[in-house]
């Protein structure tokens, strides 16, 4: 079963710890992560399930498939969870979706899995994520870049949201080819070689991963400011030790707004790594709505919703993914619930 001591932050220990203590009767202790035999739904304990309540209440009907979804599910939201059961994760060659325009200046490029942002600044284009393997980049990035009118030569920056493959494994090629600094946070340069992501890709099958070689290093708070764009770096602990989430200003219509983009995605399962994401999310809620902050990406847009949002639409025509500040206060809502669900399945050895 697993411990916790006083000093593992600030989520309420003593409160997890009582209904722990409960359903350590019912519950088998220490359930490895890897195994599949994840208890039932009625086994869920009061703490996690009011959490889950709670997720649900601020998700409203408009949000429910967030909080009934990936973020508050038992099981599936630990990170080995996650890759193997999100469609696509394991599949060496997932195909593309269809390219879009997320706003005027912003462009998804990826599987349905995960993917690339990339920001036209009008001087010259910031990319978000570098997919897997020099395969994916020249089978769906640069193919879906040509699609978009985006030429490669005018790259810029690659901004690596976290180490591990999915994001960073394509890096060295783009490296290689186009000459861009590739930026990332020093603890995750750190982390290359102790990467968690990697044993699954090669047992999936895909072809050898090469990292990228020590690059840029970014430090929480730079802002690089390039043509009309400024993107505001914050390092968010949790997903990975380095995690790099950012705040950036986009075009809508010609007109400028404010998005965040989390780096962090699924949630760990060890109760220090769920208290550092627990305290990131917060941090960033802040930062987000400082800033007035109107729409959430992420290079794993379904975690935060886009595919959904993007294919609903809306009303009136305007941009689906600009879900005003209170929307974003909602998400935020929701994660927060969502980390606390499972920092209780998590002192119960419940992953
Ligand atoms: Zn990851």
């Amino acid at each position: 079963m697993a411990s916790a001591t006083p000093e593992e932050g600030n989520l309420s220990m003593k409160h997890f710890r009582r209904c722990s203590m409960v359903l350590v009767l019912v519950v088998m202790p220490g359930a490895a992560l890897s195994q599949a035999s994840a208890p039932t739904a009625q086994e869920e304990s009061p703490a996690v399930a009011a959490h889950v309540r709670q997720a649900q209440e601020i998700a409203g009907s408009e949000w429910r498939f967030l909080s009934d979804g990936f973020l508050c599910g038992r099981a599936e939201n630990t990170i080995p969870l996650a890759i193997r059961t999100i469609p696509g994760f394991l599949v060496p060659d997932a195909p593309g979706i269809e390219p879009f325009a997320a706003f005027d200046n912003l462009y998804y490029i990826g599987m349905y899995a995960w993917g690339t942002f990339i920001l036209d600044t009008g001087e010259g284009l910031i990319l978000f994520d570098a997919l897997t393997n020099e395969r994916q980049v020249k089978e769906i990035l640069l193919p879906g870049m040509a699609e978009l009118g985006l030429d490669p030569e005018d790259l810029k920056y690659l901004v690596v949201t976290h180490g591990h493959v999915d994001h960073y494994g394509g890096a060295p090629y783009l490296k290689q080819e186009y000459g861009l600094p590739i930026l990332m946070s020093e603890a995750d340069w750190d982390y290359l070689p102790h990467d968690i992501s990697m044993p699954y890709f090669v047992r999936a099958n895909y072809p050898p991963v090469i990292q990228p070689e020590r690059d840029q290093v970014v430090q929480d708070g730079d802002v690089l400011n390039l043509g009309n764009a400024s993107v505001t770096f914050v390092i968010t602990p949790g997903h990975t030790p380095g995690t790099l989430s950012t705040i950036l200003t986009v075009k809508d219509r010609g007109e400028p707004r404010t998005v965040a983009m989390w780096g962090g995605q699924a949630l760990p399962g060890a109760l220090k790594e769920l208290n550092q994401m627990h305290g990131s999310l917060h941090r960033f809620w802040n930062l987000g709505r400082e800033r007035r902050v109107e729409g959430l990406i992420s290079t794993h847009p379904w975690v935060v919703g886009n595919f959904e949002l993007h294919a609903r639409g809306t009303d009136d025509g305007s941009n689906p993914l600009l879900i005003g500040q209170d929307g974003f206060e909602r998400v935020m809502g929701i994660y927060d619930e969502c980390i606390k669900a499972q920092f209780a399945r998590s002192l119960m050895g419940v992953q």
